[in-house]
C-alpha cells in the first residue's frame, strides 16, 4: 500500500514535504557529515537549529517580547504538574473549566499535587459535548487552567475566559497553530508536539516572563521548574534534539502555507466539508453541539448508536462500527475508530490533513452509508 489518509488523534499525519525534506537530510544534515540524530546538543551545528524553531514559533504565533518559549519533554500530561507546581505559590488555589478528559486529569494532578482546586464550569452533565460559556472568573485564584481544544470530545472554545488579572493557562495540544491565538490573553500556553507540530517527544510551552518563577512548591524536582529551562535555554538536559528538528521543518511549511491565517482557511475549509456533510446526514451525525465544535477532531456515529442499551442495539452497534473503521482502512484511510468514551468514529484533521483527504472520507462514507 502507498501513503494513506491518517485520521490519528495522535501521533498524526505530518505534511509530506517535511518528511521528504528529513529523509533527503538523513544521512548528512546541511554538510556536517552527520544526521541530526546523531548530533550533540551543545554543538555548533545543532543550535542553528534550536534557534530556528524557536524564532519560528514566535514569528508564526506572534509571540510578545516578554514571553519565553521553551521545548520540554514528558509530553502534555508533564504540563499538568509542572503548571501546579509553579503557578500555585500565592494562595495556593487554581480554577479549572472542565471540558473533557484532559482538563480533568489536569485538574486532579493539581489536586494531587496540594493545589485547591475549584471547577468553575463543567460540561459533564451532557457527556462533554460543549463548551460552557463562563463570561468572567474572578477569585483569588493563582491561575485560571482551560483546554481549548478538547480532543477527545471534539470540542473547542469559541471565546477566551476574560480572568482579568489571573493568569490564563491553555491546554493547546491539539489546536496549536491550527488558527490564529491571541497570545497575550495567556499566562502560559503547552502544547505537546505529536498532533500540529511534530512526531511525540517535545512539549512547547509558551511562558509570560513574570511566571517564570524562582520559587516553585516545596519539593518540587528541578526538572519541573520552569526557571531551570528558562535559565538553561531548553539545553538544561539533552533536550529531543531530532523532534525539534522536525518541528522547526513544520513551522517553515506552515509559514509557506500562510502561518497561522493560512491554516485557519485551510482548517475551516476542512471542517465545514465534513459537518456539513454529517448535518445534513440521516446515517451520521456529529457528537459535539454547535457553537462548541473543533476544527481539528470530528467526532462521529451512525444511527446504529441508538443509546438503547439492550444486547442486540449493542451487537448491531458495534458491528456497523468495526465495519467501518475495517473497510475505511481497506479504502487507505487509516486510524477512525472512535474513542471508547465517544465511542463510533473520530476524525482527527489536523494541520497536516489535506483537503483531498477529507473528501475521500466523505465519499467512503456516503458509500458505506448507502449499503447499511
Ligand atoms: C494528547 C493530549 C494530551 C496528552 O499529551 P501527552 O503528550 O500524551 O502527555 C493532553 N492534552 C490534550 C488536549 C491532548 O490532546
Amino acid at each position: 500500500m502507498g501513503r494513506v489518509y491518517n485520521f490519528s488523534a495522535g501521533p498524526s499525519c505530518l505534511p509530506e514535504e517535511v518528511l521528504h525534506e528529513c529523509a533527503d537530510e538523513m544521512m548528512n544534515f546541511n554538510g556536517t557529515g552527520q544526521s541530526v540524530m546523531e548530533m550533540s546538543h551543545r554543538s555548533k551545528a545543532f543550535e542553528p537549529i534550536i534557534c530556528d524553531a524557536e524564532a519560528m514559533v514566535r514569528k508564526l504565533m506572534n509571540v510578545p517580547e516578554n514571553y519565553k518559549v521553551l521545548f520540554l519533554q514528558g509530553g502534555g500530561s508533564t504540563q499538568f504538574a509542572m503548571v501546579a507546581e509553579n503557578l500555585a505559590i500565592h494562595t495556593g488555589k487554581a480554577a479549572y473549566i472542565q471540558t473533557g478528559v484532559w482538563a480533568k486529569k489536569a485538574a486532579a494532578e493539581a489536586r494531587h499535587l496540594g493545589v485547591k482546586v475549584d471547577i468553575v464550569a463543567s460540561s459533564e452533565d451532557k457527556g462533554y459535548s460543549y463548551i460552557p460559556h463562563v463570561e468572567k472568573i474572578s477569585g483569588d485564584y493563582d491561575y485560571v487552567y482551560i483546554c481549548l481544544n478538547n480532543t477527545i470530545m471534539g470540542t473547542h472554545y469559541e471565546y477566551i475566559p476574560d480572568t482579568g488579572d489571573i493568569p490564563l493557562v491553555a491546554d493547546i495540544s491539539s489546536c496549536i497553530l491550527s488558527e490564529p491565538l491571541d497570545v497575550s490573553r495567556f499566562g502560559l500556553l503547552f502544547a505537546g508536539a505529536q498532533k500540529n507540530l511534530a512526531p511525540a517527544g517535545v512539549t512547547l510551552v509558551i511562558i509570560r516572563d513574570d511566571l517564570v518563577t524562582e520559587t516553585p512548591r516545596d519539593g518540587t524536582p528541578t526538572m519541573l521548574s520552569y526557571k531551570t529551562h528558562v535559565d538553561g535555554g531548553s539545553l538544561y538536559n539533552t533536550p529531543p534534539c531530532y523532534t525539534i528538528y522536525v518541528l522547526g521543518k513544520v513551522m517553515h511549511w506552515i509559514e509557506r502555507n500562510g502561518g497561522a491565517e493560512g491554516m485557519a482557511k485551510r482548517n475551516r475549509e476542512k471542517a465545514d466539508l465534513l459537518y456539513n456533510y454529517l448535518d445534513n446526514s440521516d446515517f451520521y451525525h456529529a457528537t459535539a453541539e454547535k457553537g462548541s465544535r473543533s476544527l481539528m477532531n470530528v467526532p462521529f456515529l451512525t444511527k446504529y448508536s441508538t443509546g438503547a442499551t439492550d444486547e442486540k442495539s449493542l451487537a448491531k452497534e458495534k458491528e456497523i462500527n468495526d465495519a467501518f473503521v475495517k473497510e475505511a482502512a481497506a479504502s487507505g484511510l487509516v486510524n477512525l475508530k472512535g474513542h471508547r468514551l465517544v465511542g463510533g468514529m473520530r476524525a482527527s484533521i489536523y494541520n497536516a490533513m489535506s483537503i483531498d483527504g477529507v473528501k475521500a472520507l466523505i465519499s467512503f462514507m456516503e458509500e458505506f452509508a448507502s449499503k447499511n
